[in-house]
C-alpha cells in the first residue's frame, strides 16, 4: 500500500506519554485543567513560553478529531492562557503538527502555544 500522510500517528492510549500526564502517572507542570482539556509546559521548550494543550481523551492526531467542538475547546484554552500569561500584545504562535512529515512525535493530539520570542515564516 502506498504511504499515506497519516502513517505513524495511530497509537493506543495505554502507552501514551500524554495519557500518562492526564492520568497523573507522569509529572508535568500543569497550567490549566477542566473536565476535557489539560495544558502543561513542554519538557523541552522551544521558546520562553511553550505550553502544550491536549484533550484528556486520547485522540491520536488532528486527522482523528471527529468532534469539531474539540477544536473550539483547545483554541479557547490557548487564547485564555495567552491572555493570562500576557502574550497578547507581542503575539504568540499556535502549532499543530499532524503526522511524521509535520514532525509529530507524540501521537496524542496537542496544540503548541509558543511565545516570548520572534518566529520565522515559513516554518522550517
Ligand atoms: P510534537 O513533536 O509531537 O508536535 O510535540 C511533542 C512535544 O511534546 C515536544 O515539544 C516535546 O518536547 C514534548 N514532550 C515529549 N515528552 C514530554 C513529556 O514527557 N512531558 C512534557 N511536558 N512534554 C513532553
Ligand atoms: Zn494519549
Amino acid at each position: 500500500m502506498a504511504p499515506s500522510c497519516t502513517d505513524g500517528v495511530n497509537s493506543l492510549p495505554g502507552n501514551c506519554v500524554f495519557c500518562e500526564i492526564v492520568e497523573g502517572r507522569r509529572k508535568a507542570a500543569i497550567l490549566y485543567e477542566d473536565p476535557e482539556v489539560l495544558a502543561f509546559r513542554d519538557i523541552l521548550p522551544q521558546a520562553p513560553t511553550h505550553i502544550l494543550i491536549v484533550p484528556k481523551e486520547h485522540v491520536p492526531s488532528a486527522v482523528a478529531v471527529s468532534d469539531p467542538d474539540l477544536w473550539s475547546k483547545l483554541m479557547d484554552v490557548a487564547r485564555k492562557l495567552a491572555l493570562e500569561l500576557g502574550c497578547e500584545d507581542k503575539g504568540y504562535r499556535l502549532v499543530v503538527n499532524s503526522g511524521p512529515q509535520a514532525g509529530q512525535t507524540i501521537p496524542h493530539l496537542h496544540v503548541h502555544l509558543l511565545a516570548g520570542r520572534s518566529f520565522r515564516w515559513p516554518p522550517g
